[in-house]
């Protein structure tokens, strides 16, 4: 099995070929979400997204109904990007990749690199500061 599935590797990004549903190549019964397969950037959010679409689709597929709604890439990059804890650059998910300077990525991502959103898109508690403070002290 693996080497069959590295078989299916893109050799221009090193990412596993998928199909428009999210399945690798010629596995129907095997889907690629996140940073390995070929289709989006590598991002968390994007790998959220397909992760939901992957749920619906096996849900689906289980259900015997037919599906045809196919995965929609994002057609747009978006990052936010740190600079230590008080500057950054933000590029927004719109066509033509709207740039804009330090305010969002401080607000959003440089005070705690979005622990408490990641974890709680995990279902875990989040703690705050002044607990995890306590708990290192
Ligand atoms: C510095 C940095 C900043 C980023 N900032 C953002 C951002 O602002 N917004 C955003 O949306 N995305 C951001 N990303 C991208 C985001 O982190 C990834 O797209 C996302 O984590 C991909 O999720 P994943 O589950 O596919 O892979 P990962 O999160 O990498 O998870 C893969 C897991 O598999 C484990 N693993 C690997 N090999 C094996 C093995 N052989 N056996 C068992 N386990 C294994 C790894 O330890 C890891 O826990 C950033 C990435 C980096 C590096």
């Amino acid at each position: 099995m693996a080497s069959d599935l590295a078989n299916k590797i893109d050799p221009q990004n090193d990412r596993l070929k998928i199909n428009n549903y999210l399945q690798v190549e010629e596995y129907t019964n095997i889907f690629a979400v996140g940073d390995i397969p070929n289709k989006e950037d590598k991002m968390a959010y994007f790998a959220g997204n397909q992760a939901e679409y992957v749920i619906s689709l096996i849900r689906i597929i289980e259900e015997k109904k037919l599906h045809s709604k196919q995965y929609q890439a994002s057609q747009y990059p978006s990052m936010l990007v740190t600079v230590g804890r008080k500057s950054g650059v933000s590029q927004l998910l719109t066509e033509g990749g709207f740039i804009i300077g330090d305010a969002l990525a401080k607000f959003l991502k440089s005070k705690e690199f979005m622990k408490a959103s990641t974890r709680s898109m995990s279902n875990y508690k989040t703690q705050s500061s002044d607990e995890v403070h306590q708990r290192n002290t």
